[in-house]
């Protein structure tokens, strides 16, 4: 069999260093409970980093899932604040610091279709937040970045950002993806307070609402990889990538490889893509833990390493 083609469909960058690497620090993996030996990437997260770890591991493109976290940058405003501001900024009631989070967001988005003019194997996905951006506002982000930035997906995440995937605030923004042929990545998977808000489950009700529009659910619902066969028989519009949970497998909370093989064998081995979610993990590592995996024919492991990606997300 010639090389299959390979596609990274989740990875993360940054402007600097320093950037990506607070990014890691501030976000705790916590879902998965113990497990001994994880491969985490000592990467930083910056562009030239990616590119040299896309030659190695011989990977054609890569698809940056921009994402804004705007509480983590609301905390560093807040500390460069004296007390009685900070806690105005912390409780998202400081007008000026949101007006500033909002046009933070847009930049970092316009940086990465920026990124990917200069750099054709990057992929850009634009970062949408229902409380920074909602309802119609959302949609006309959405629309303005794909239309003249080249954005060609959006991504969320309800537990860092703080919403439901089911939120009505995104329905303009499911509207204008599905209009568009736009992909959307959801984070999948627990969040701290218990309350579902990226749960396999959560991603029904647009699922349903949005019969046209391609969702990936990122993860394949990490430490709720349970609710996954589920949602994946209700709706052919529900796709997945194995980033993360690939690399925690026989922990506490994943699957064991076996049932993680199982899983994608489930739910459609053409419905599931490769990511590492660099710069968390390493791209060569994913392509090899793909490789590993039981259950699965070389054929079927080939469109999971990209074929799949290019079909679903259109590249
Ligand atoms: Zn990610």
């Amino acid at each position: 069999m010639a090389e299959p083609l390979k596609i990274d469909s989740h990875i993360h960058i940054y402007q600097t260093a320093e950037e990506g690497i607070g990014a890691k620090e501030g976000y705790e993996i916590w879902e998965y409970g113990a497990q001994e030996e994880v491969a985490l990437s000592r990467l930083a997260g910056t562009v030239d980093e990616v590119l040299a770890a896309m030659e190695e591991a011989d990977i054609a493109k890569a698809v940056a899932v921009n994402l804004f976290i705007a509480d983590e940058q609301r905390k560093k405003y807040a500390e460069a604040l004296p007390p009685d501001q900070a806690e105005a900024v912390r409780a998202g009631a400081h007008a000026e610091v949101e007006a500033r989070l909002r046009d933070d967001c847009v930049a970092f988005n316009r940086w990465a279709c920026q990124v990917a003019r200069d750099h054709p194997t990057i992929v850009p996905f634009v970062s949408a937040d229902a409380n920074l951006f909602p309802g119609e506002e959302g949609a006309a982000q959405v629309r303005d970045l794909a239309e003249n930035a080249g954005a060609r997906g959006v991504k969320l995440h309800g537990p860092a950002q703080g919403f439901s995937m089911g939120d009505e605030r995104l329905w303009p923004t499911y509207a204008v993806c599905q209009e568009l042929g736009l992909p959307v990545v959801g984070h999948s998977g627990p969040d701290q307070e218990g309350k579902g808000l990226a749960e396999p489950r959560a991603f029904g009700a647009v699922l349903a609402a949005f019969p046209k529009l391609s969702i990936v659910l990122a993860h394949m619902g990490g430490a709720t990889w349970q609710q996954v066969k589920e949602i994946a028989d209700s709706y052919p519009n529900a796709f997945f990538d194995c980033c993360e949970i690939i690399e925690w497998t026989h922990s506490d909370n994943g699957p064991s490889d076996e049932a993680l093989a199982q899983l994608i064998r489930d739910i459609g081995t053409e419905r599931v893509m490769m990511g590492s979610d660099y710069p968390w993990y390493d791209l060569d590592h994913t392509v090899e833990r793909v490789m590993e995996l039981p259950l699965l024919s070389p054929e079927e492991k080939a469109g999971i390493l990209g074929a799949n990606a290019e079909r679903i997300l259109g590249l």
